[in-house]
């Protein structure tokens, strides 16, 4: 059978966009993994999504097959998407272009008028050539991050799509601090407002790729919540384990100097000849 894969950004106007794209006058690199490169979307291009879906910066699995959230936030919001019947229909860009390095980051960059500028160029061509019928945020910088574009000239009529900002996918893990106790309490309260969510986004899906009943989340993620990322999303040549849920890959190194430089590739065991 043949092998599906994303077809790239060889069309206008995300051509241009991918080319012109903004460096480290931008992204200082103090704050940003910019020696990773820009990592820029997952998902369709061509008119057919319908869920645009706004997440955070990109992590190690993402700096590898140069696609968003294909590592376990991934995974989950995958999930997230399916219990809506959209398998395939969507679209995602990231808050920031770069993986965010150290704590503040994120926050520090928060309202930075040409980090947005450019952001706001990718939400207003996807707006414009896709077909998107509902709008989720991952996590609060993505909720800003879309409420600044709902400001900027053109954008107001936007305002009138169904909107939903929910917790981002591993709050629990970056919130509990390895504790068991607390990790599964904040994903327990996650679940409750994904559950929520849901039940608000769903009446506004009107072209599910597939017509299933909406199954709620319990109050931890069972295997079934995760699904695996398609083949059609990710560059040509990348091989099927990079579409799993197991891990395969970590920033690795003994000091923080090697470890921003590295990111150890493991391919799974289970996934060897
Ligand atoms: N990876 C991404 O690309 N985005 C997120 O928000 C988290 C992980």
């Amino acid at each position: 059978m043949a092998h599906d894969f994303d077809p790239g950004y060889g069309a206008e106007p995300f051509r241009s966009l991918c080319g012109n794209c903004p460096d480290t006058t931008t992204y200082p690199a103090k704050d940003f993994r910019v020696e990773w490169g820009p990592i820029f979307h997952r998902g369709r291009l061509d008119g057919s999504a319908r869920v645009l879906v706004l997440g955070q910066d990109p992590a190690a699995h993402e700096a590898i097959c140069r696609r968003i959230l294909v590592g376990v936030a991934g995974h989950r919001t995958q999930g997230f998407l399916a219990k809506l019947g959209i398998d395939t229909s969507y679209v995602m860009i990231n808050t920031f272009l770069y993986s965010v390095y150290g704590q503040q980051g994120g926050e520090a960059h928060n309202n930075d008028a040409a980090i947005a500028a450019y952001r706001n160029q990718w939400l207003s061509a996807l707006l414009q050539t896709q077909k998107i019928d509902v709008v989720v945020a991952l996590g609060s910088l993505a909720d800003h991050a879309w409420k600044l574009f709902l400001k900027s000239p053109g954008a107001a009529s936007y305002a009138s799509l169904p909107y939903a900002g929910i917790p981002h996918p591993t709050y629990p893990e970056s919130a509990s601090k390895n504790n068991p106790t607390t990790l599964a309490k904040l994903t327990q309260e996650m679940l409750a407002k994904w559950n929520a969510a849901l039940t608000s986004l769903k009446p506004a899906i009107k072209h599910p790729d597939s017509n299933r009943p909406l199954l709620a989340y319990g109050n931890a993620f069972v295997p079934a919540d995760l699904v695996e990322i398609p083949a059609a999303d990710l560059p040509a040549g990348c091989p099927d384990w990079m579409r799993g849920a197991e891990a395969w890959a970590d920033r690795t190194g003994a000091n923080p100097a090697t470890k921003r430089r590295t990111i150890t590739v493991t391919v799974p065991l289970d996934a060897m000849p």
